[in-house]
């Protein structure tokens, strides 16, 4: 695997590679990897000749000074991570790379996707996910970009900026499904933060979400809510939203007979989890 520093340099090592054929796949990161990262990893290695992972800690997109401080860093055992999963490049730019000096960001016009559930909850943190993005995507160009289901919204959120910019002339967007303990926890590197009897309690996450879809058509949409905060509380969450929305707008759904997901933010003992199940069918198989 080789690594780069610099956007420049990064840039130009892909170009040449591209003007042989190859093609690149790209899988942007936070770092602190685990094995829902490494299934990103693994599709774009089976689909690209080159698989480019960042590992970028973005200012940008924390709304909470506390969030970042205590983001978890492991890079060392991350790199380690990335060569068995026959990553081919690392881009690990420093924030003068990202955003050198006078770099002006960008106003998105997300329009009301920004506004809801984590638009809501965190404020400008889209913003700051499409500044990211759009940058990492000017330096890397890849022809796949693989994203994670577990960030329903920012799923939506990157497919929408990419045709906003254009970008999706060069670069396709593909979603991987929520990669999951075998208990069913979401993997996150937030968890890294819990200890086991805190990851125990977050297990109630995907109880409520699942509750919602065996229960879907049997209860109505605001009991099933109802019910899954008050479940979340007695386990000691402070509940942000449990929210049952259209599947591709994130509105609140009104009736059933739509495309329907269960989306959850919550936080325990200072540590906020995001979750989320499609109810009736969408994107829960690997599109490769
Ligand atoms: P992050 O490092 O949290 O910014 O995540 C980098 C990418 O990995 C994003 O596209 C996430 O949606 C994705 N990701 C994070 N956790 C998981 C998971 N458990 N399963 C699948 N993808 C994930």
């Amino acid at each position: 695997m080789v690594i780069f520093k610099t956007a420049q340099a990064v840039s130009h090592y892909l170009l040449q590679q591209k003007a042989t054929g190859k093609t690149i796949g790209f899988v942007p990161t936070m770092g602190a990897l685990h094995a829902g990262h490494l299934s990103l990893i693994e599709a774009s290695v089976q689909q690209n000749d080159l698989t480019v992972c960042s590992i970028f800690i973005n200012p940008t997109q924390f709304n909470n000074a506390s969030d970042l401080k205590h983001y978890p860093v492991t890079i060392e055992k991350d790199i380690e991570q990335l060569i068995g999963a026959s990553c081919s490049v690392l881009f690990l730019p420093s924030e003068n790379e990202i955003y050198p000096e006078g770099y002006v960001a960008k106003h998105y016009n997300l329009g009301e996707i920004e506004q809801i559930l984590e638009g809501f909850y965190r404020p400008g943190h889209f913003q700051g996910v499409c500044q990211v993005v759009d940058r990492l995507l000017q330096i890397i160009a890849p022809d796949n970009l693989y994203i994670g289901q577990k960030d329903y919204q920012q799923c939506i959120v990157i497919s929408e900026l990419v045709k906003l910019t254009g970008r999706g002339k060069e670069t396709r967007v593909i979603i991987i499904p929520t990669m999951r303990e075998t208990n069913g926890l979401a993997m996150s590197s937030r968890n890294m933060r819990l200890n086991d009897t805190q990851k125990q309690k977050a297990l109630q996450l995907i109880e409520e979400l699942s509750f919602i879809k065996e229960n879907i058509h049997t209860t109505t949409i605001n009991d099933l809510q109802r019910h899954a905060v008050t479940a979340l509380e007695k386990k000691g969450f402070q509940v942000d939203y449990v929210s049952i929305a259209n599947a591709e707008s994130l509105q609140p759904a009104r009736s059933k007979e739509q495309p329907l997901v269960a989306l959850v933010a919550a936080t325990l003992d200072g540590v906020r989890l995001i979750d989320n199940l499609l109810l009736n069918g969408g994107l829960e198989k690997p599109n490769r």
